[in-house]
Protein backbone atom coordinates (compact mmCIF):
# COMPACT_ATOMS: atom_id res chain seq x y z
CA UNK A 1 0.00 0.00 0.00
CA UNK A 2 1.15 3.42 -0.94
CA UNK A 3 0.69 6.46 1.68
CA UNK A 4 -2.55 7.57 -0.27
CA UNK A 5 -3.91 3.79 -0.34
CA UNK A 6 -3.24 3.42 3.67
CA UNK A 7 -5.20 6.89 4.43
CA UNK A 8 -7.83 4.83 2.49
CA UNK A 9 -7.73 1.76 4.35
CA UNK A 10 -8.16 3.79 7.70
CA UNK A 11 -11.20 5.87 6.03
CA UNK A 12 -12.98 2.42 5.01
CA UNK A 13 -12.31 0.80 8.41
CA UNK A 14 -13.81 3.63 10.24
CA UNK A 15 -16.42 4.52 7.67
CA UNK A 16 -17.66 0.96 8.23
CA UNK A 17 -17.62 1.44 12.19
CA UNK A 18 -20.62 3.89 11.90
CA UNK A 19 -21.67 2.29 9.24
CA UNK A 20 -21.02 5.70 6.40
CA UNK A 21 -22.99 5.88 3.11
CA UNK A 22 -21.24 4.17 0.67
CA UNK A 23 -21.24 7.60 -1.54
CA UNK A 24 -19.90 9.55 1.16
CA UNK A 25 -16.80 7.55 1.48
CA UNK A 26 -16.67 7.63 -2.09
CA UNK A 27 -16.79 11.11 -2.34
CA UNK A 28 -13.71 11.32 0.19
CA UNK A 29 -11.83 9.05 -1.71
CA UNK A 30 -11.17 11.16 -4.66
CA UNK A 31 -9.55 14.99 -4.49
CA UNK A 32 -12.10 17.20 -5.75
CA UNK A 33 -9.09 18.96 -8.00
CA UNK A 34 -5.02 17.96 -8.98
CA UNK A 35 -4.01 21.01 -10.35
CA UNK A 36 -0.67 20.21 -11.95
CA UNK A 37 1.60 23.39 -13.05
CA UNK A 38 4.83 24.08 -14.97
CA UNK A 39 7.06 26.82 -13.13
CA UNK A 40 9.72 28.76 -15.82
CA UNK A 41 12.68 29.86 -13.95
CA UNK A 42 15.36 32.24 -14.63
CA UNK A 43 18.68 31.23 -12.92
CA UNK A 44 21.16 33.31 -12.43
CA UNK A 45 23.27 32.96 -15.22
CA UNK A 46 20.83 33.32 -17.13
CA UNK A 47 19.72 29.64 -18.24
CA UNK A 48 15.92 29.15 -17.99
CA UNK A 49 14.49 25.62 -16.17
CA UNK A 50 10.85 24.61 -15.67
CA UNK A 51 10.11 23.47 -12.76
CA UNK A 52 6.68 20.72 -11.90
CA UNK A 53 4.56 21.30 -9.19
CA UNK A 54 1.47 20.28 -7.71
CA UNK A 55 -1.88 21.30 -5.42
CA UNK A 56 -3.90 18.91 -4.59
CA UNK A 57 -7.41 20.51 -3.35
CA UNK A 58 -8.84 16.98 -1.53
CA UNK A 59 -11.68 18.67 0.15
CA UNK A 60 -13.77 21.95 0.77
CA UNK A 61 -16.59 20.06 2.58
CA UNK A 62 -15.92 22.26 5.93
CA UNK A 63 -14.12 25.26 4.08
CA UNK A 64 -11.48 26.32 2.38
CA UNK A 65 -8.62 24.01 1.18
CA UNK A 66 -5.55 24.46 4.28
CA UNK A 67 -2.17 22.74 3.92
CA UNK A 68 1.41 22.99 3.31
CA UNK A 69 3.45 23.94 0.59
CA UNK A 70 6.72 20.84 0.16
CA UNK A 71 10.13 21.48 -2.20
CA UNK A 72 11.90 18.48 -2.37
CA UNK A 73 12.64 16.30 -4.90
CA UNK A 74 10.96 13.41 -4.23
CA UNK A 75 7.39 15.13 -4.52
CA UNK A 76 5.25 12.79 -6.51
CA UNK A 77 1.75 13.27 -7.49
CA UNK A 78 0.57 10.50 -5.09
CA UNK A 79 2.42 12.09 -1.83
CA UNK A 80 0.57 15.44 -2.32
CA UNK A 81 -2.58 13.71 -2.44
CA UNK A 82 -1.90 11.54 0.52
CA UNK A 83 -1.38 14.66 2.41
CA UNK A 84 -3.91 16.64 1.01
CA UNK A 85 -6.41 13.92 2.35
CA UNK A 86 -4.66 13.54 5.73
CA UNK A 87 -4.96 17.64 5.93
CA UNK A 88 -9.37 17.20 5.52
CA UNK A 89 -9.18 14.47 8.20
CA UNK A 90 -6.88 16.45 10.36
CA UNK A 91 -8.61 20.03 10.34
CA UNK A 92 -12.10 18.08 10.60
CA UNK A 93 -10.56 16.08 13.71
CA UNK A 94 -9.44 19.24 14.91
CA UNK A 95 -13.11 21.04 14.84
CA UNK A 96 -11.46 24.08 12.65
CA UNK A 97 -13.48 25.33 9.73
CA UNK A 98 -11.10 24.29 6.78
CA UNK A 99 -10.97 21.82 4.22
CA UNK A 100 -7.49 20.03 2.95
CA UNK A 101 -5.15 20.58 0.54
CA UNK A 102 -1.38 19.95 0.21
CA UNK A 103 1.11 21.22 -2.88
CA UNK A 104 4.75 20.53 -3.53
CA UNK A 105 7.41 21.25 -6.13
CA UNK A 106 10.32 18.61 -7.33
CA UNK A 107 13.18 20.88 -6.63
CA UNK A 108 15.98 20.71 -4.19
CA UNK A 109 15.88 24.16 -2.51
CA UNK A 110 19.37 23.70 -1.40
CA UNK A 111 20.78 23.95 -5.11
CA UNK A 112 18.73 27.34 -5.23
CA UNK A 113 20.47 30.61 -4.77
CA UNK A 114 18.36 32.90 -3.12
CA UNK A 115 17.10 34.95 -5.90
CA UNK A 116 16.48 31.54 -7.47
CA UNK A 117 14.67 30.66 -5.03
CA UNK A 118 12.42 33.56 -4.63
CA UNK A 119 11.83 33.62 -8.19
CA UNK A 120 9.91 30.01 -7.75
CA UNK A 121 8.27 30.84 -5.09
CA UNK A 122 6.63 33.37 -7.25
CA UNK A 123 6.57 31.72 -9.95
CA UNK A 124 4.72 28.81 -7.64
CA UNK A 125 1.59 31.57 -6.96
CA UNK A 126 1.58 32.83 -10.51
CA UNK A 127 1.00 29.64 -11.99
CA UNK A 128 -2.04 28.95 -8.91
CA UNK A 129 -3.04 31.99 -8.24
CA UNK A 130 -6.67 31.54 -9.16
CA UNK A 131 -6.87 29.00 -7.22
CA UNK A 132 -5.87 30.36 -4.36
CA UNK A 133 -7.55 33.26 -1.84
CA UNK A 134 -8.33 33.25 1.75
CA UNK A 135 -11.80 31.73 1.19
CA UNK A 136 -11.00 29.00 -1.43
CA UNK A 137 -7.25 28.04 -0.78
CA UNK A 138 -5.06 28.95 1.98
CA UNK A 139 -1.09 27.51 1.55
CA UNK A 140 1.42 27.34 4.61
CA UNK A 141 5.41 26.42 5.52
CA UNK A 142 6.10 22.13 5.09
CA UNK A 143 8.87 20.27 4.77
CA UNK A 144 11.64 23.02 3.16
CA UNK A 145 9.57 26.03 3.24
CA UNK A 146 9.17 28.98 5.57
CA UNK A 147 8.12 31.93 6.69
CA UNK A 148 10.08 34.11 3.86
CA UNK A 149 8.79 31.31 1.56
CA UNK A 150 4.97 32.25 2.31
CA UNK A 151 6.02 35.71 2.62
CA UNK A 152 6.95 36.08 -0.87
CA UNK A 153 4.18 33.78 -1.95
CA UNK A 154 1.42 36.00 -0.61
CA UNK A 155 3.03 39.35 -1.56
CA UNK A 156 2.79 37.66 -5.73
CA UNK A 157 -0.88 37.02 -4.91
CA UNK A 158 -1.48 40.51 -3.43
CA UNK A 159 0.53 41.82 -6.34
CA UNK A 160 -1.72 40.18 -8.76
CA UNK A 161 -4.83 40.92 -7.42
CA UNK A 162 -3.86 44.67 -6.60
CA UNK A 163 -5.31 45.00 -2.94
CA UNK A 164 -4.05 43.42 0.55
CA UNK A 165 -5.33 39.85 0.92
CA UNK A 166 -2.56 38.74 3.88
CA UNK A 167 -4.77 35.52 4.57
CA UNK A 168 -3.86 33.90 1.34
CA UNK A 169 -0.95 31.73 2.61
CA UNK A 170 -0.23 31.44 6.90
CA UNK A 171 3.04 30.84 8.33
CA UNK A 172 4.59 34.13 7.34
CA UNK A 173 6.53 36.38 9.40
CA UNK A 174 5.91 37.78 12.26
CA UNK A 175 6.20 41.73 10.73
CA UNK A 176 3.81 40.80 7.48
CA UNK A 177 0.80 39.24 9.30
CA UNK A 178 1.99 35.93 10.79
CA UNK A 179 0.92 34.55 14.36
CA UNK A 180 3.00 34.50 17.70
CA UNK A 181 2.87 31.13 18.71
CA UNK A 182 2.96 29.56 15.21
CA UNK A 183 6.40 28.43 15.16
CA UNK A 184 6.06 26.10 18.80
CA UNK A 185 2.62 25.06 17.75
CA UNK A 186 3.10 21.78 16.10
CA UNK A 187 5.82 20.62 19.11
CA UNK A 188 3.66 21.79 21.75
CA UNK A 189 0.70 21.13 20.44
CA UNK A 190 1.77 17.66 20.02
CA UNK A 191 2.71 17.44 23.84
CA UNK A 192 -0.53 18.94 25.36
CA UNK A 193 -1.96 15.62 23.49
CA UNK A 194 0.65 13.32 25.55
CA UNK A 195 0.14 14.79 28.32
CA UNK A 196 -3.95 14.47 28.02
CA UNK A 197 -3.17 10.75 27.23
CA UNK A 198 -0.26 10.01 29.86
CA UNK A 199 -3.60 11.72 32.68
CA UNK A 200 -6.12 9.14 31.03
CA UNK A 201 -3.87 6.53 31.73
CA UNK A 202 -2.78 7.84 35.33
CA UNK A 203 0.45 8.01 34.66
CA UNK A 204 3.11 10.25 36.06
CA UNK A 205 5.18 12.37 33.04
CA UNK A 206 8.03 13.00 35.66
CA UNK A 207 8.26 8.69 35.39
CA UNK A 208 8.42 8.79 31.65
CA UNK A 209 11.45 8.06 29.12
CA UNK A 210 10.89 9.43 25.77
CA UNK A 211 12.79 8.83 22.71
CA UNK A 212 11.97 11.33 19.26
CA UNK A 213 13.51 10.84 16.05
CA UNK A 214 13.63 14.28 14.16
CA UNK A 215 14.57 17.45 15.54
CA UNK A 216 13.40 20.12 13.14
CA UNK A 217 11.16 22.54 13.96
CA UNK A 218 8.53 19.65 15.41
CA UNK A 219 10.74 17.77 17.34
CA UNK A 220 12.85 20.43 18.67
CA UNK A 221 9.87 22.28 20.22
CA UNK A 222 8.62 18.86 21.55
CA UNK A 223 11.20 18.30 23.41
CA UNK A 224 11.33 21.34 25.07
CA UNK A 225 7.46 21.08 26.14
CA UNK A 226 8.40 17.24 27.37
CA UNK A 227 11.58 18.84 29.41
CA UNK A 228 9.67 21.44 30.72
CA UNK A 229 7.11 19.13 32.53
CA UNK A 230 9.42 16.60 34.14
CA UNK A 231 9.63 14.14 31.36
CA UNK A 232 12.96 12.16 30.76
CA UNK A 233 14.25 12.78 27.02
CA UNK A 234 16.71 9.61 26.55
CA UNK A 235 17.16 10.31 22.87
CA UNK A 236 17.22 12.35 19.89
CA UNK A 237 17.92 12.17 16.29
CA UNK A 238 18.77 13.79 12.82
CA UNK A 239 19.49 12.57 9.50
CA UNK A 240 22.53 12.07 10.58
CA UNK A 241 22.35 10.03 13.28
CA UNK A 242 21.10 10.10 17.80
CA UNK A 243 22.12 10.69 21.03
CA UNK A 244 21.15 8.52 23.87
CA UNK A 245 21.44 8.88 27.32
CA UNK A 246 19.28 6.41 29.89
CA UNK A 247 19.49 9.31 32.66
CA UNK A 248 18.34 12.15 30.48
CA UNK A 249 20.18 14.56 27.66
CA UNK A 250 20.81 17.51 28.58
CA UNK A 251 18.23 18.95 26.00
CA UNK A 252 19.51 22.34 26.71
CA UNK A 253 22.65 21.89 25.35
CA UNK A 254 21.14 19.96 22.26
CA UNK A 255 18.95 23.28 21.32
CA UNK A 256 21.98 25.32 21.52
CA UNK A 257 23.84 22.91 19.28
CA UNK A 258 21.31 23.19 17.00
CA UNK A 259 21.06 26.25 16.95
CA UNK A 260 24.73 26.37 16.08
CA UNK A 261 24.07 24.05 13.31
CA UNK A 262 25.77 21.33 14.89
CA UNK A 263 25.00 17.64 14.12
CA UNK A 264 23.70 15.95 16.95
CA UNK A 265 25.94 12.89 16.33
CA UNK A 266 28.72 15.97 17.50
CA UNK A 267 26.97 16.43 21.23
CA UNK A 268 29.28 15.14 23.98
CA UNK A 269 26.66 15.02 26.59
CA UNK A 270 25.57 10.75 25.83
CA UNK A 271 26.37 7.72 23.31
CA UNK A 272 26.07 7.96 19.50
CA UNK A 273 23.12 5.82 18.07
CA UNK A 274 21.82 5.01 14.67
CA UNK A 275 18.67 5.91 13.90
CA UNK A 276 17.54 2.36 13.47
CA UNK A 277 19.01 1.68 17.03
CA UNK A 278 16.42 4.93 18.29
CA UNK A 279 13.29 3.10 17.12
CA UNK A 280 14.35 0.19 19.21
CA UNK A 281 15.21 1.96 22.61
CA UNK A 282 13.22 1.07 25.72
CA UNK A 283 11.62 4.27 26.03
CA UNK A 284 7.64 4.37 27.21
CA UNK A 285 6.95 6.81 24.20
CA UNK A 286 8.66 7.08 20.94
CA UNK A 287 7.88 9.90 19.19
CA UNK A 288 8.69 10.04 15.15
CA UNK A 289 8.91 13.08 14.25
CA UNK A 290 10.70 13.40 10.53
CA UNK A 291 9.86 11.48 7.79
CA UNK A 292 7.16 9.75 6.50
CA UNK A 293 7.14 6.03 6.64
CA UNK A 294 10.10 6.34 9.03
CA UNK A 295 8.74 3.30 11.09
CA UNK A 296 7.82 0.07 8.38
CA UNK A 297 8.37 -3.56 7.94
CA UNK A 298 12.07 -3.71 7.86
CA UNK A 299 12.16 -1.74 11.71
CA UNK A 300 8.69 -2.62 13.41
CA UNK A 301 9.51 -5.61 14.78
CA UNK A 302 12.15 -4.44 17.03
CA UNK A 303 9.95 -1.65 18.50
CA UNK A 304 10.27 -2.09 22.28
CA UNK A 305 7.89 1.62 22.99
CA UNK A 306 4.25 0.81 23.98
CA UNK A 307 3.18 4.32 22.82
CA UNK A 308 3.99 5.97 19.86
CA UNK A 309 3.29 9.79 18.62
CA UNK A 310 3.32 10.61 15.78
CA UNK A 311 4.47 14.15 14.86
CA UNK A 312 5.51 13.86 11.52
CA UNK A 313 2.62 12.86 8.71
CA UNK A 314 2.42 9.34 8.00
CA UNK A 315 5.51 7.53 9.89
CA UNK A 316 3.92 4.59 10.00
CA UNK A 317 3.42 2.10 6.93
CA UNK A 318 0.23 0.77 6.85
CA UNK A 319 1.71 -2.58 7.99
CA UNK A 320 4.04 -1.38 10.60
CA UNK A 321 0.57 0.23 12.05
CA UNK A 322 -1.12 -3.09 11.73
CA UNK A 323 1.45 -4.92 13.54
CA UNK A 324 1.98 -2.46 15.85
CA UNK A 325 -1.55 -2.41 17.19
CA UNK A 326 -1.58 -6.57 16.96
CA UNK A 327 1.10 -6.10 19.53
CA UNK A 328 -0.94 -3.72 22.19
CA UNK A 329 0.62 -0.53 21.22
CA UNK A 330 -0.52 2.66 21.29
CA UNK A 331 -0.66 4.63 18.21
CA UNK A 332 -1.53 8.44 19.37
CA UNK A 333 -1.90 9.57 15.30
CA UNK A 334 -0.67 12.34 12.86
CA UNK A 335 -4.24 13.54 12.25
CA UNK A 336 -4.74 14.34 15.87
CA UNK A 337 -1.09 14.60 17.28
CA UNK A 338 0.44 17.24 14.79
CA UNK A 339 -2.72 19.21 14.53
CA UNK A 340 -1.36 21.75 16.41
CA UNK A 341 0.06 23.71 13.01
CA UNK A 342 -2.28 24.07 11.45
CA UNK A 343 -4.86 25.04 14.53
CA UNK A 344 -2.58 27.62 14.95
CA UNK A 345 -2.70 28.61 10.98
CA UNK A 346 -6.27 28.74 11.63
CA UNK A 347 -5.42 31.44 14.21
CA UNK A 348 -3.38 33.37 11.94
CA UNK A 349 -6.27 33.59 8.90
CA UNK A 350 -8.60 34.64 11.78
CA UNK A 351 -6.19 37.36 13.22
CA UNK A 352 -5.44 38.71 9.20
CA UNK A 353 -9.52 38.66 8.69
CA UNK A 354 -9.97 40.40 11.77
CA UNK A 355 -7.03 42.91 11.49
CA UNK A 356 -6.04 41.54 14.76
CA UNK A 357 -2.77 40.64 16.65
CA UNK A 358 -3.61 37.91 19.65
CA UNK A 359 -0.09 37.42 22.39
CA UNK A 360 1.39 34.34 21.98
CA UNK A 361 0.01 33.48 25.76
CA UNK A 362 -3.62 34.28 24.17
CA UNK A 363 -2.91 31.81 21.04
CA UNK A 364 -1.38 29.13 22.96
CA UNK A 365 -4.02 29.09 25.55
CA UNK A 366 -6.21 28.89 22.43
CA UNK A 367 -4.32 26.10 20.82
CA UNK A 368 -4.15 24.26 24.41
CA UNK A 369 -8.20 24.30 24.45
CA UNK A 370 -8.28 23.00 20.63
CA UNK A 371 -6.11 20.21 21.14
CA UNK A 372 -7.61 19.10 24.44
CA UNK A 373 -10.99 19.15 23.17
CA UNK A 374 -10.39 16.99 19.99
CA UNK A 375 -8.20 14.60 22.49
CA UNK A 376 -11.23 14.20 24.58
CA UNK A 377 -13.93 13.58 21.39
CA UNK A 378 -10.90 10.81 19.97
CA UNK A 379 -10.49 8.96 23.01
CA UNK A 380 -14.33 8.63 23.63
CA UNK A 381 -15.14 7.37 20.50
CA UNK A 382 -12.32 4.91 20.98
CA UNK A 383 -13.37 3.60 24.09
CA UNK A 384 -17.03 3.89 23.44
CA UNK A 385 -16.15 1.87 20.23
CA UNK A 386 -13.70 -0.19 21.33
CA UNK A 387 -10.96 1.31 18.06
CA UNK A 388 -7.76 2.36 18.12
CA UNK A 389 -7.36 6.08 18.26
CA UNK A 390 -6.45 6.74 14.89
CA UNK A 391 -9.65 5.09 13.94
CA UNK A 392 -11.40 7.21 16.37
CA UNK A 393 -10.33 10.51 15.01
CA UNK A 394 -11.13 9.38 11.84
CA UNK A 395 -14.81 8.48 12.73
CA UNK A 396 -14.49 12.48 14.36
CA UNK A 397 -13.46 13.50 11.52
CA UNK A 398 -16.13 11.33 9.20
CA UNK A 399 -19.24 12.53 11.55
CA UNK A 400 -18.45 16.11 10.83
CA UNK A 401 -17.60 15.60 7.01
CA UNK A 402 -20.85 13.67 6.85
CA UNK A 403 -22.97 16.94 8.40
CA UNK A 404 -21.39 19.37 6.02
CA UNK A 405 -22.32 16.28 2.79
CA UNK A 406 -26.00 16.13 4.20
CA UNK A 407 -26.18 19.85 4.56
CA UNK A 408 -25.03 20.01 1.11
CA UNK A 409 -27.07 17.18 -0.33
P1 LIG B 1 12.16 19.97 9.62
O1 LIG B 1 12.67 19.94 8.23
O2 LIG B 1 12.27 21.20 10.44
O3 LIG B 1 12.87 18.80 10.49
C1 LIG B 1 12.99 17.49 10.06
C2 LIG B 1 13.99 16.79 10.98
O4 LIG B 1 14.06 15.42 10.61
C3 LIG B 1 15.42 17.31 10.88
O5 LIG B 1 15.99 17.31 12.17
C4 LIG B 1 16.13 16.26 10.02
O6 LIG B 1 17.53 16.20 10.28
C5 LIG B 1 15.41 15.02 10.51
N1 LIG B 1 15.54 13.90 9.58
C6 LIG B 1 15.48 13.91 8.23
N2 LIG B 1 15.70 12.67 7.77
C7 LIG B 1 15.84 11.87 8.85
C8 LIG B 1 16.09 10.49 9.03
N3 LIG B 1 16.23 9.67 7.99
N4 LIG B 1 16.17 10.02 10.28
C9 LIG B 1 16.05 10.84 11.35
N5 LIG B 1 15.84 12.15 11.25
C10 LIG B 1 15.74 12.65 10.01
O7 LIG B 1 10.65 19.48 9.52
P2 LIG B 1 9.47 19.70 10.57
O8 LIG B 1 8.73 20.93 10.21
O9 LIG B 1 9.99 19.51 11.95
O10 LIG B 1 8.51 18.48 10.17
C11 LIG B 1 8.77 17.16 10.59
C12 LIG B 1 7.58 16.28 10.23
O11 LIG B 1 6.41 16.83 10.87
C13 LIG B 1 7.22 16.19 8.75
O12 LIG B 1 6.67 14.90 8.51
C14 LIG B 1 6.13 17.23 8.57
O13 LIG B 1 5.29 16.96 7.46
C15 LIG B 1 5.40 17.05 9.89
N6 LIG B 1 4.60 18.21 10.30
C16 LIG B 1 5.16 19.42 10.48
C17 LIG B 1 4.38 20.49 10.90
C18 LIG B 1 4.98 21.84 11.17
O14 LIG B 1 4.26 22.70 11.68
N7 LIG B 1 6.26 22.06 10.92
C19 LIG B 1 3.01 20.31 11.10
C20 LIG B 1 2.45 19.05 10.93
C21 LIG B 1 3.26 18.00 10.52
Amino acid sequence: MNFFETGLSHLNAAAKKIALDPYEVERLSYPERIIEVVIPVTHDDGSARLYHGYRIQHSSLLGPYKGGIRFHPKVDKDEVKALAFAMTIKTATAGIPFGGGKGGVIVDPKLLSDRELERLSRGYVRALYECLGPLKDVPAPDVNTNSRIMYWMADEYERILGFPAPAVVTGKPIEHGGSLGREPATGEGGFYILQEFLAQEKRDPKTIKIAVQGMGNVGSYFVRSAQRAGCRVIAVSDSKGGVFNREGLDISGILRAKEEEKSLVDFTGGKRITNDELLALDADVLVPAALEDAINDGNAGAIRAKVILELANGPLTGNADAMLSEKGVTIIPDVLANAGGVVVSYFEWLQNQNKERWSEEAVLAQLKSVMIKAFAEVHKVSNNMKVPLRIGAYIVALRRLSKAVQRRG
